[in-house]
């Protein structure tokens, strides 16, 4: 008797923990301090916004957090959000609970130059991806297959990891193992002035994410292990073998990263295998001999949408009762903000200059920017509703891309005066790349009767330009702050 209760005892502390495993705490004010008890004293440990601890457990009001470092304390829970890990399915317990129509675990690749991984079997309409969309796959990725639902396999990433794929998507081949058979050969650190660069020799192509914080990117490759010790410390980048078949690769830095990317090398190598280049942009380092404070930095500016934009496809955009177009004051407010971040010294690249540009395919506007090098993506829209609607809002995707959008929102507030902005998340084509921070602004709504007066009106466009400008600035000020590590 004795001993079953102590057995049950036992067994709930372990479902508790289990329950709770894998449980994160984000950081959602500017910064949070960390207290010995819920109200209690401070442990003078200040994390801040985008940092992610373990959640332990919450009471009044306050979550118990264990650091990196493994320091244990409260924040208040104001200050920090929990969330699971990233909605990653738990694994299927047994065979019992797969679909007969796939009963033993199969094999497929990735056929089309990219699959999406998600939370849930779903449609695969745009307005489904914010909530279910958990990652990339690149073309060539081998998955293993355990479970299907219609069209929809489900993926076991690691032991610990399943996710959804969509048939369409695979090349569905018989073929041997998997499982923790990545094997880590090397990592080394490529000599590169724009990005830091790690060069991941796999022994073969395994699945992978990256998660960008305030504070710089991890990479986690799913069904890989290290062969022996892990490598020491190169760079920002140190490496972590998190559970038995996910490796995870850390650039450490100072402040949010400014641009980010992981892809698999195309070229086949004699040793068999695969080369992942794991890439972290730098900040381009102020010059004391600089024409302005953002001398060096590259901008590429979106004016959205185009008189050539057909009816279908990239929406034509909207416009006022009185039929002044969208597509012409975001080229309007463009070319401005364009002149006044050249007076800052930047050099600006625009995606359309006239109004008769195509540049129907979004993809488009952010491949030209990268293929130009650009340091920051800003697409510049106004928006169209219902008459009650208005107002100033900002959108940004990746995490490392609020920031860009925050400091937009506040100078386009300042000088526009239109009332408080909104800063938001959406998964907007032109926002889903990692390679440089990019945001989407909304000026206004074309749609409302006092803001479309203002779009008519030379001075608001012109504070909207001054906005954009200044918003651009006060982000990369951050980055070319006196002693900055720059890193
Ligand atoms: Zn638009």
């Amino acid at each position: 008797m004795k001993r079953s209760a102590i057995f049950t005892v036992l067994f709930a502390a372990l479902l508790s923990v289990a329950a709770h495993a894998g449980d994160l705490v984000r950081v959602t004010a500017l910064e949070a301090g960390v207290y010995d008890a819920p109200g209690g004293s401070s442990l003078d440990i200040r994390v801040h916004r985008g940092s992610v601890m373990q959640y332990l457990d919450e009471s009044r009001g306050w979550l118990r957090v264990q650091l990196r470092n493994g320091v244990q304390g409260w924040v208040p829970g104001w200050s920090a959000a929990r969330f699971s890990q990233d909605r990653f399915l738990p694994p299927i317990p047994g065979p019992e609970f797969l679909n007969p129509s796939l009963d033993a675990p199969a094999f497929a690749t990735v056929f089309s130059d990219f699959a999406l991984l998600r939370s849930d079997p779903t449609n695969t309409l745009p307005a489904a991806s914010d909530r279910t969309r958990l990652g990339m796959l690149p073309r060539g990725v081998r998955l293993k297959l355990v479970g299907r639902q219609g069209n929809w396999f489900r993926v076991e990433l690691s032991r610990a990891f399943h996710a959804w794929v969509y048939g369409e998507l695979l090349d569905f081949s018989p073929g041997a193992g998997f499982g923790a058979d990545a094997r880590l050969r090397s990592a080394a650190l490529l000599p590169d002035k724009r990005r830091h660069t790690l060069q991941i020799a796999l022994d073969r192509k395994a699945p992978f994410r990256l998660f960008s914080t305030d504070r710089g990117v991890e990479l986690y490759i799913y069904g890989a292990a290290a062969a022996g010790p892990l490598p020491a410390r190169s760079g920002p980048f140190t490496m972590r073998q998190a559970w038995p078949d996910v490796l995870v690769v850390e650039c450490a830095l100072r402040h949010a990263p400014l641009g980010f990317s992981a892809q698999y090398l195309d070229v086949p190598l004699l040793t068999g295998g695969a080369t992942l280049l794991f890439q972290v942009n730098r900040p381009r380092a102020p010059h004391h001999t600089d024409r302005g404070p953002l001398s060096r930095w590259r901008i590429a500016l979106d004016p959205g949408h185009g008189a050539a934009t057909p009816p279908l496809g990239y929406a034509a955009g909207t416009s006022t009762s009185d039929g002044l177009a969208e597509h012409e004051v975001n080229l309007t407010v463009a070319l401005t903000a364009a002149r006044y971040l050249e007076d800052f010294g930047a050099e600006v690249i625009l995606t359309r200059t006239d109004r008769t540009d195509a540049m129907n395919d979004l993809y488009a506007r952010t491949d030209l920017a990268l293929e130009r090098k650009a340091d920051i993506f800003v697409s510049i829209h106004a928006n169209g509703g219902p008459p009650s609607a208005s107002g100033l809002e900002v959108y940004h995707f990746e995490p490392h891309s609020q920031a860009l959008a925050a400091a937009l929102t506040r100078q386009l507030e300042a000088r526009i005066n239109t009332g408080p902005g909104q800063t938001r998340f959406a998964s907007f084509a032109v926002l889903r790349q990692t390679q440089f921070p990019s945001a989407l602004v909304e000026l206004g709504y074309m749609t409302n009767a006092r803001e479309a007066r203002l779009f008519r009106d030379p001075a608001f466009l012109d504070n909207c330009a001054r906005g954009i400008a200044e918003g651009v600035a006060a982000y990369i000020a951050q980055f070319s702050a006196p002693g900055h590590p720059a890193n």
